[in-house]
């Protein structure tokens, strides 16, 4: 720390916020340092919870003239070690900024606050009758600012892409304490850089995003879903590419799921019921869903589904016949990893390959682990529309190699990794790089683009004060 001591910077910073908004010591902090899977907790010279853009802005420049770094936080949910400070950080929670700005109607936009809670904006835009499609799993507790920072998916992104397709503008302090009012619903402006999309993505290192705008849709009026049983994955992806043609684009998720990862869930979780024949080696869960009235796409799906049944391009599948169905089918989905966890280890990728790679990288991947780690189980699932694979590893059946299992972790990193490089795909398709995949950046990014990285960093932050140690190393390229 330079001139200013801590005390004089915590003075500061109380000053600066309320009473309730500086936290200090570990018991008040708790909730903020320990990360969710586990994996990494901070230490932190405090936590400052502004309640305005002003409020953040004077934060920055007062930590700025101290040199300390500074750790956006939104929900802390991230689970890649994107929010982890050290003892002689702050972490800058957003959350006291909650505030849902204009829900602007006539133009079919939102601005919120980055510290609004995902489920709470999507409530906002619901009862203003319009619909804002980003959709996690984790939508209770992610925030507006964290969904930004790491240009979060989820899955409706096959039909209305991730958070960069979503927003319109940002309003963001920069590095030396400027604010910078982006927030604007033009759908055109080619004046220049569009820096929005320098933040979008940028995991707290170029600056602190304060509020956003982002675009609405008309709400969702007619819906059609099954829970197909298949043989292989390339069975999954023309029964996709029908659907998504038959339907005019109107699928919305498009889930597959390995025989394990369903017969996990249906083990594990209370309530999942394998709809369809139970011994099939995957599954796809299929979801239509229009704005334009009628009951058409329940046509298109019926069709579909039957002409792939007669070229034997499918075993079985439910038609869901009311909206509890559906939410029943998503149930299984949404608990394979819960019900991974309750099975013991799991080594997770969470990788994408160009959508019509997904058979031949699932074969290719599979056969490459299992060369290596003959006693893993691998039970690949995920947003199959997106090409993004949650290409997970469980550990042996029983428990018994479960070190030994562990123990192989960058190992299989490697292995997997390697083999979407070979198909041209990404090993971070959602959650980012945190500090959880820097080597990984550093191996498998080509150079240039990882020098271009650096000079927009030292550009933005040229005292690499914001969120020090996120994305970038000063390690050189990892061969
Ligand atoms: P945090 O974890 O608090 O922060 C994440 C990163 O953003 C950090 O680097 C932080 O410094 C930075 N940051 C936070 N706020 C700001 C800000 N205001 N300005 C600048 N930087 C900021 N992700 C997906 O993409 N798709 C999924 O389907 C998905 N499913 C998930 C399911 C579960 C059960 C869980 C636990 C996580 C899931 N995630 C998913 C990951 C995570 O929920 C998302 O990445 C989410 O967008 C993170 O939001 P957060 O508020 O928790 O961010
Ligand atoms: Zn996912």
């Amino acid at each position: 720390m330079s001139a200013m001591t801590k005390h004089q910077l915590l003075d500061r910073l109380a000053a600066i916020v309320d009473a309730r908004g500086l936290l200090t010591g570990p018991d008040a902090m708790a909730g903020y340092l320990e990360e969710l899977r586990g994996r990494f907790s901070s230490e932190a010279l405090a936590v400052v919870r502004p309640s305005n853009t002003q409020e953040v802005a004077a934060v920055v420049v007062a930590c700025g003239e101290a040199g300390v770094g500074m750790v956006p936080q939104g929900g802390n949910t991230g689970a890649v070690g994107g929010a982890v400070s050290r003892a002689d950080q702050v972490i800058v929670s957003l959350e006291r900024m909650n505030r849902v700005r204009e829900v602007d109607v006539d133009n079919d936009a939102i601005t919120v606050e980055a510290g609004c809670i995902l489920a709470d904006v999507k409530q906002a835009a619901e009862e203003a009758g319009r619909f804002f499609p980003l959709s996690l799993a984790s939508e209770g507790s992610a925030r507006i600012g964290g969904n930004l920072a790491t240009n979060a998916g989820g899955v409706n992104v096959l039909r209305y892409g991730n958070t960069r397709a979503l927003t319109l503008g940002l309003e963001v302090v920069f590095a030396d304490g400027r604010v910078w009012d982006g927030l604007s619903s033009l759908t055109k402006d080619n004046t220049g850089y569009d820096l929005k999309q320098w933040f979008i993505g940028s995991e707290g290192t170029l600056g602190i995003i304060t509020a956003a705008t982002f675009k609405l849709f008309p709400p969702l009026v007619q819906r059609a879903a099954a829970f197909v049983a298949l043989d292989d994955p390339a069975d999954a992806l023309g029964l996709f590419r029908r659907l998504k043609h038959a339907s005019g684009d109107n699928l919305i998720g498009c889930e597959l799921m390995s025989g394990l990862a369903v017969s996990l869930a249906c083990r594990h979780i209370p309530g999942c019921r394998n709809p369809v024949d139970e011994g099939a080696p995957w599954y796809l869960l299929v979801d239509l869903a229009s704005p334009a009235k009628g009951d058409w796409l329940q046509a298109v799906l019926e069709q579909g589904l039957e002409e792939h049944y007669k070229s034997r391009a499918i075993r079985d599948a439910a038609i869901a016949a009311n909206l509890e169905q559906i939410a029943a089918f998503w149930r299984i989905r949404e608990s394979i990893p819960e019900a991974q966890k309750r099975e013991g280890a799991s080594i997770k990728h969470d990788i994408s390959v160009p959508v019509a790679s997904i058979p031949a990288f699932v074969a290719a991947a599979t056969d490459a682990i299992e060369a290596a780690m003959p006693q893993a189980r691998v039970s690949p699932f995920g947003h199959l529309g997106d090409g993004n694979l949650h290409f997970n590893l469980c550990e042996p059946a029983g428990g018994a190699g479960r070190e030994a299992f562990i123990a192989q972790w960058d190992e299989a990193h490697r292995i997997i990794y390697d083999v979407v490089a070979r198909f041209g795909g990404s090993f971070a398709a959602e959650h980012g790089i945190g500090r959880r995949k820097r080597n990984e950046l550093m191996r498998y990014k080509p150079a240039v683009a990882v020098d271009a990285m650096r000079a927009i960093k030292a550009a933005l932050d040229p005292h690499q004060l914001m969120n020090p140690g996120a994305i970038l190393t000063d390690a050189e390229r990892i061969a």
